[in-house]
């Protein structure tokens, strides 16, 4: 009797389980919270790459360094900023 009991209690409880994390990820998705989160988009192209393209932004000249995969140095002027793209909770998504 217990052994046949104790899976069928299982599976019940397993059912059960699944059902709530569905019904919450449809309330998520519903309800549109993970838009609220701050995304960081990753660029495009390597820092490598736009090393040689880009422009210092603070004194506007070329010879940036790839300090990080996300993260360009400039060697003249020692100004340090990211690539890619964040986007916070309080601007709008199109
Ligand atoms: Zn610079």
């Amino acid at each position: 009797m217990v052994q046949e009991f104790f899976p069928l209690l299982l599976s019940i409880l397993l059912t059960i389980v699944v059902v709530i994390s569905i019904i919450a990820l449809v309330y998520i998705l519903l309800t549109g919270r993970s838009k609220s989160l701050d995304v960081y988009y990753p660029p495009k192209l390597t820092a490598e790459d736009l090393a040689e393209k880009l422009l210092c932004p603070n004194c506007g000249k070329t010879g940036l360094r790839p300090l990080s995969r996300y993260a360009l140095k400039c060697d003249a002027c020692g100004f340090t900023f990211s690539l890619g793209v964040l986007r916070t909770k309080e601007e709008k998504y199109s």
